[in-house]
């Protein structure tokens, strides 16, 4: 029988495989192998019916020696402990490899805001912050959306904090709607993002992006936009999937002549997700949800959830694919990767590719705590200017070294937050 899959032991694992390639020293080993900080903690919320349901939280903060911690909320119904350890771990790193002067964090309340009216989830919102308010602030630890949150969810949150500090801080938090203390381009940044790292890709491969096509994982806040980014430059996306609430399922939705996410949106508007027989009216052939991997497409962008490339699916990725480049965290496990580096598929690994919408918070913080906005194209311009930096010393780690991308943005990552950690005199 096949072990569960457990998220922090594959960033424990990555971890260890850098540690050993940077040869730290143990006391690095054992301060940045786990988090600083860790808080498990009970919301309880009246529902609208008048019962009072209990809902349990987390919030990790894995490392703030170079700045502040950064990291959003997850609102998921299967959230552990354990997952959100992991990825407050790779925010740590993420936010390094950007050179972002932040650390990392990650929080998670196990809900289903599919099953919570708004008011509901508003209680939530404002009961996290009452609970973990004391340990989190603008100069401590700054919360954003993530997986089934969204602005209204963080403005809730900040008007919780600013209630009870007594004062405007809207430095607190991040992926604010716009004029409320938001950035322009936050919307657009991590799916950007992706394309402005996968664009450099091609370019080292001498390939033009209108010779390409992609198949996409998730048509949620990252798949969306970089279908949009992507098909701007050039590319045809020939399959997207996504997951059906009615059915429990997911499903791939596929068209020859190219996704187009304008005419996909007023399904998801009105239905919440890509329903089926208006997709087919609107000429998809609908597939089951793994056949995302198998089309003859040069590029697979995993934009939903963790593990979606494993020991289980890693087998019907299509012949063609030369590049995988992960929007979602963690979707390619272990094996997976090795199985890919012996395909000779290139990885632009998550902590990169993913690291706009992190590098875009940071913006958006700044800018909350100058109370000075940017336009558009000034956010969007820097960011394309971050991310290429981020991924051509990447690139040429991975040259120097010979070692996977994704081992070259772990090994940069790392040694900056150990530099740090050095510096400040902790190990
Ligand atoms: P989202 O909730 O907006 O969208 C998720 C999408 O994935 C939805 O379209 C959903 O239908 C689809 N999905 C879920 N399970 C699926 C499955 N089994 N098969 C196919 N489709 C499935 O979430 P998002 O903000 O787009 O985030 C997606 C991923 O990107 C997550 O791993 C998240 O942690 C990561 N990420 C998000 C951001 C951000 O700024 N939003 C930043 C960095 C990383």
């Amino acid at each position: 029988m096949t072990k569960p899959f457990n998220s922090y032991e594959m960033a424990q694992a990555q971890f260890e495989d850098v540690a050993g390639i940077l040869d730290l020293d143990q006391a690095a080993r054992d301060l940045l192998r786990q988090p600083m900080r860790e808080y498990a903690f009970a919301i309880p919320a009246r529902m609208d019916d008048g019962s009072i349901r209990v809902f349990r939280a987390f919030r990790v903060q894995h490392n703030d020696a170079k700045g502040p911690c950064k990291g959003g909320i997850r609102f998921h119904p299967l959230e552990t402990l354990d997952t959100i350890r992991a990825l407050s771990m790779w925010m740590t790193w993420k936010c390094a490899v950007v050179n972002l002067p932040l650390g990392g964090a990650k929080g998670g309340v196990i809900c289903d805001p599919h099953d919570l009216s708004l008011r509901e989830q508003e209680t939530i919102c404002r009961g996290f912050v009452r609970k973990m308010g004391s340990n989190m602030g603008p100069h401590r630890d700054v919360p954003a959306p993530d997986v089934m949150t969204g602005a209204q969810h963080m403005l809730w949150m900040l008007d919780e904090f600013e209630a009870i500090h007594g004062a405007k801080a809207p430095g607190f938090i991040t992926g604010k709607p716009v004029g409320v203390g938001g950035s322009l381009g936050r919307t657009e940044a991590t799916g950007f993002g992706v394309i402005f790292t996968l664009r450099e890709a091609l370019k080292e491969l001498g390939v033009h992006p209108r010779d390409t096509r992609a198949s996409v994982q998730g048509f949620g806040n990252v798949g969306q936009y970089a279908i949009r980014l992507y098909r701007q430059i050039g590319g045809t996306v020939a399959a997207v999937s996504s997951w059906d609430q009615t059915a429990g399922k997911s499903f791939t939705f596929v068209k020859t002549t190219g996704v187009d996410p304008d005419e996909l949106l007023p399904i998801t508007n009105r239905f919440g997700e890509i329903a089926q027989g208006p997709a087919r009216d609107l000429g998809y052939e609908v597939l089951p949800g793994e056949a995302w991997l198998e089309q003859d497409v040069d590029i697979l962008i995993p934009a939903a959830m963790e593990n979606q490339i494993s020991e289980d699916t890693m087998e019907r990725i299509g012949p063609r694919v030369r590049i995988v480049a992960e929007g979602a965290n963690g979707p390619t496990s272990h094996e997976a990767d090795r199985f890919l580096a012996e395909r000779k598929i290139m990885v632009i690994p998550d902590l990169l590719a993913n690291a706009g919408g992190v590098t875009c918070s940071y913006f958006e913080q700044v800018q909350s705590n100058t109370n000075y906005y940017w336009d558009r194209d000034e956010v969007l311009g820097k960011l394309d200017v971050r991310m290429t930096t981020a991924y051509v010393a990447v690139s040429e780690v991975a040259r120097q070294k010979e070692l996977p991308m994704r081992k070259a943005a772990y090994v940069i990552a790392v040694d900056r937050v150990a530099q740090a950690c050095r510096d400040r005199g902790w190990i």
